[in-house]
């Protein structure tokens, strides 16, 4: 098969119930494109039956491939892998539960077309999401955006169209922490979004539990930000004016006013449990940074592969 012009890359965690309508609508798209298309699945260490669906696929349909991770990585981790691998000369990420409708395709290729090399589809509205996701996510898109050192657009998934250029220096980041919307706008080039509408999960149940969103949340704070890290130094300096302005008061006291109460044990106690609050809180925004670092000196391979279907590093035109 010639070189395909296009890459959908797919991470599927225990999607078993999706996977069959995801093909569906996506060999539908594909037609319609009528330019060569590979599918890259990744399998990011599926308890149920989503490897022998990718297998499936892969037999039946030239067009499909699919790595399968030994272990489950994560999704920005699963994402990695099928960029390392695609050959297209656009390449397209979306999440296999067709929240990202496959239709809106056509539309990202016609900006890159244009001659954008990112275009990332942005959610104007979220359908049946409960608030319990959509408000912790409204705000964090919008304390990341002040937070971080690089133009960071808000409500923007990982739903996106990076061109060969751009997948080229993602690939050659050897960074592990890989909050990958973030990378994406570093890298630069020409960006522009395309707004559409979120739909609900086709089938099954959110993979990103409570405690992986809150993982993605601070790996995109810690990579694309350094102010955590200043907020010891500001909370220690106003700490350091309160004791001073305490100190000129209990002086004042003795001074000039010997009989007026000093301080009981109330306030002694409430001075030492803020004080420790502030230094334990300060510790574990260290710890944050400290504990990527040891993550980037070790130097791991990102993911294991247990099996690949069809494809090799090798062909990809950049290897890592
Ligand atoms: N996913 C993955 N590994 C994980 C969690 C999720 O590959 O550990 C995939 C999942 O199969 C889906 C995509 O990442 O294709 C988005 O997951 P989900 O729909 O649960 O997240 P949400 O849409 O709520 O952000
Ligand atoms: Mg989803």
């Amino acid at each position: 098969m010639a070189l395909p012009k296009y890459s959908i890359v797919i991470p599927v965690y225990n999607e078993e119930t999706n996977i069959p309508e995801l093909y569906r609508r996506l060999s539908a798209m594909m037609e319609r494109l009528g330019e060569p298309v590979e599918l890259i699945l990744v399998n990011d260490g599926s308890r149920d039956r989503t490897l022998w669906l990718l297998r499936d696929l892969h037999q039946e349909d030239a067009r499909v491939f699919y790595l399968s991770f030994a272990r489950n990585f994560g999704h920005q981790i699963a994402v990695t892998a099928g960029l390392n691998f695609a050959r297209g000369q656009a390449i397209i990420v979306m999440d296999a539960d067709l929240q990202d409708p496959p239709e809106l395709i056509p539309s990202l290729i016609e900006s890159w077309q244009e001659g954008y090399q990112v275009i990332y589809a942005q959610r104007t509205k979220r359908r049946k999401e409960s608030w319990f996701k959509r408000l912790p996510a409204y705000l964090f898109y919008r304390i990341l955006r002040h937070l971080a050192d690089i133009d960071m657009p808000v409500d923007t998934g990982d739903f996106c169209l990076m061109d060969r250029q751009v997948v080229d220096v993602l690939n050659a980041m050897p960074e592990r922490n890989r909050y990958i919307r973030g990378l994406r706008s570093w890298v630069g080039f020409r960006q522009t979004s395309i707004p559409y509408e979120r739909d609900p999960r086709f089938a099954g149940e959110v993979k990103y539990t409570f405690r992986k969103s809150l993982a993605l949340a601070a790996d995109g704070l810690v990579s694309f930000s350094k102010i955590p890290l200043r907020f010891s130094t500001y909370v220690g300096l106003l700490a350091a004016l309160i004791a001073v302005l305490m100190g000129v008061l209990v002086l004042y006291w003795r001074i000039v006013a010997p009989s007026s109460p000093l301080t009981g044990f109330a306030t002694i106690a409430i001075a030492v449990f803020f004080l420790g609050a502030v230094q334990l809180v300060s510790i574990g925004i260290l710890g944050e940074y400290v504990g990527r670092i040891y993550e980037e000196v070790k130097g791991r391979p990102l993911y294991v592969l247990s099996e690949v279907g069809g494809l090799t590093k090798g062909n990809s035109s950049s290897t890592t």
